[in-house]
């Protein structure tokens, strides 16, 4: 399990943007995590609690948004959903795809709370 460690990360970078923005108070940190990404959201929640224990983050909510896995069918030129079908085109039924989305993992947004300073939450 290294969602511990990643959770860390997360909060390391959050910890230098607030600092950076002069922020007293992160209301919310929002994830992006692709499907088919090695991290597993279950124990990104899980791990949060640890994370922020001793941080100033202790009453931020963590939100976590899957991004969906899709592929292009080499011969159909189709995008399809991969979870569906155990990855099978639905047009040829084949399993030739090249992979466009599905393993982000990123911070998309930190929220900041009213009164925190700075209301605007730009992508990092
Ligand atoms: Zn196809």
């Amino acid at each position: 399990m290294h969602e511990l460690g990643i959770m860390f990360e997360v909060i390391k970078r959050v910890e230098a943007v607030a600092k950076q923005h002069q922020v007293d108070r992160v209301e919310k940190i929002v994830l992006q995590v692709g499907e088919i990404a090695t991290v597993i959201p279950h124990f990104l929640r899980e791990c949060y609690p640890v994370a922020v224990d001793r941080t100033d983050f202790v009453d931020t909510e963590l939100v976590i948004e899957m991004i969906p896995a899709n592929g292009c069918c080499r011969q159909c030129d189709i995008v399809y959903h991969l979870m569906k079908d155990e990855g099978r085109c639905p047009n040829c039924h084949q399993m030739n795809f090249d992979e466009l989305s599905g393993r982000e993992f990123s911070i998309k947004e930190i929220v900041v709370a009213e009164g925190g300073k700075n209301g605007s939450s730009p992508n990092y």
